[in-house]
């Protein structure tokens, strides 16, 4: 008999996408995926096999067994299809504001509140008093001046659509005064001279990148110019011989020149964190009490609530602002009230650092990571392969703040005979739900200062199922 003949005599014990789609075995994935996806994956999986089949000559199974294959390998790529599918991942990494990783957490009172509101109608616009339409975000926007002391105040997306928003609105056509020092780039695509750029607004650049002094703002200012904008260079320091002018000193500068002094807070830290080791981030309460007209921060880094652009100042500006067309294409939804109004209320209640997950984080000693790293050590199956120690090392805050401050923790560390770091980390990113941890000097570290309580007995499981 030739291969040929033997192939093509395979060939027809393959099942026709009608008689796979009818199988039994497809009710469940059709369910879950649908019917037009299932067809189009099966169509996929066939496709590879009868090639594998003409490829190899014959092979010996029968239709069932066949079947069964196909079955095995649709499971398969309807899997790793839906891998970039949005979904929870436990953050072994240490570092609480990860951006990859979705930054803050939401506080249990914050979820509750946008779980409600996601639910069913909402007070969204309308004023339940009086039965008529009422106004958007009234009640986050007084939470945000009563806690930074600010005249009004306004939401949009992120902290990058508020700085862009505030210079549209208010420096277009005009001259904006910058610090060389604060010409920075935070993340890749925000970059304070594009965004200049972009709002229409003309930099001028003043100082130097390690010296600023009010005097070089002062003699900037002229006709022209709109603003004066303070950034903070989160993400990086310029340490050893600096200078810059306090938010007074300009605030008294821009006053005497009838500019506008907007500030780019970046983190907006709201608590005091310098027992937590951070004390070099900017306070929007600070800023407004210095007398800055307006500030821009983000809802998701160290405040700890959801993604967001808070904006802060005069009641006035803000006041331009909300009839800004601009405004309806960077204004945020229900969900984003709702989450970001608990958030705030922890703060007024004074339980930031019990109930926002990550300042709860950040405010963890290294010796009580080191507790629950021995306790979770003590539920790991002892093997011959697997070696496992707790070492001292550093957590990082993350998310462009406070780059220099490297909370001390307590770090698991796995070192396998046979499997590299490397594979055991992709082992544990192939877990359900996904672990992601760091690697360092060749090993795989686990920081328990972001890994939930209730996250600790799957990580014991996943550990478990490695050697
Ligand atoms: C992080 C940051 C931004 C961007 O904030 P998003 O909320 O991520 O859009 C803008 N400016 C500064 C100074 C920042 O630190």
């Amino acid at each position: 008999m030739s291969e040929t003949a033997a192939s093509t005599n395979d060939l027809s014990k393959l099942p026709s996408i009608d008689q796979l789609l009818m199988n039994d075995a497809a009710s469940s994935p059709i369910s879950q995926y649908g019917r037009t996806r299932v067809t189009v994956e099966l169509r996929a999986v066939l496709d590879a096999l009868r090639r594998e089949l003409l490829e190899n000559g014959h092979s010996h199974q029968d239709r069932d067994a066949l079947s069964s294959m196909i079955f095995d390998r649709l499971t398969t790529s309807l899997n790793s299809s839906s891998i970039g599918k949005l979904r929870r991942v436990i953050n072994a990494t240490g570092v609480v504001l990860h951006t990859n990783l979705g930054r803050a957490p939401l506080s249990e009172n914050a979820i509750d509140a946008l779980v409600e509101v996601a639910r069913s109608y909402s007070n969204l616009e309308f004023d339940v008093a009086s039965g008529t339409r009422g106004k958007r975000g009234e009640y986050v926007e007084s939470l945000v001046c009563s806690l930074t002391g600010a005249e009004a105040a306004i939401i949009v997306n992120n902290c990058a659509a508020a700085a862009f928003f505030v210079l549209s609105a208010f420096a277009t056509g005009g001259e904006v005064i910058v610090s060389r020092g604060e010409l920075v780039e935070i993340g890749g695509d925000f970059r304070v001279p594009d965004v200049l750029e972009r709002s229409g607004a003309t930099l001028r650049e003043v100082g130097t990148t390690n010296r600023t002094k009010v005097a070089d703002y002062e003699r900037a200012i002229g006709e022209n110019t709109k603003m004066m904008l303070r950034v903070h260079p989160s993400n990086y320091r310029v340490v050893g011989f600096t200078s810059a002018p306090t938010v007074a000193d300009l605030a008294t500068v821009a006053q005497k020149s009838n500019v506008i002094l907007f500030e780019d807070i970046g983190s907006g830290a709201i608590a005091d964190l310098a027992e937590y080791g951070i004390n070099d981030e900017p306070s929007p309460v600070a800023s407004i009490a210095a007398g800055c007209d307006i500030v821009a921060f983000s809802g998701d880094k160290l405040l700890g609530g959801p993604q967001c652009g808070i904006i802060a100042g005069r009641s006035e500006l803000i006041d331009r602002l909300r009839k800004h067309p601009l405004y309806r294409a960077l204004r945020v939804d229900k969900l984003t009230y709702a989450a970001l109004g608990a958030t705030l209320e922890s703060y007024e209640r004074g339980n930031e650092f019990t109930e926002i997950p990550a300042l709860a984080s950040l405010s963890e000693t290294r010796s009580s990571v080191q507790v629950r790293a021995n306790e979770l050590i003590q539920k790991l199956m002892t093997s011959e392969n697997l070696k496992v120690e707790i070492v001292n090392g550093n957590s990082a805050v993350g998310g462009g703040s406070a780059p220099l401050t490297q909370p001390e923790t307590a770090l698991i560390t796995l070192d396998h005979e046979t499997i590299s770091a490397e594979e055991i980390a992709s082992k544990l990113r192939a877990n359900e739900p996904p672990i992601i941890t760091r690697i360092e000097d060749d090993r795989v570290m686990i920081d328990l200062r972001t890994v939930a309580m209730n996250e600790e007995s799957e990580l014991v499981d996943a550990i478990n199922s490695l050697s």
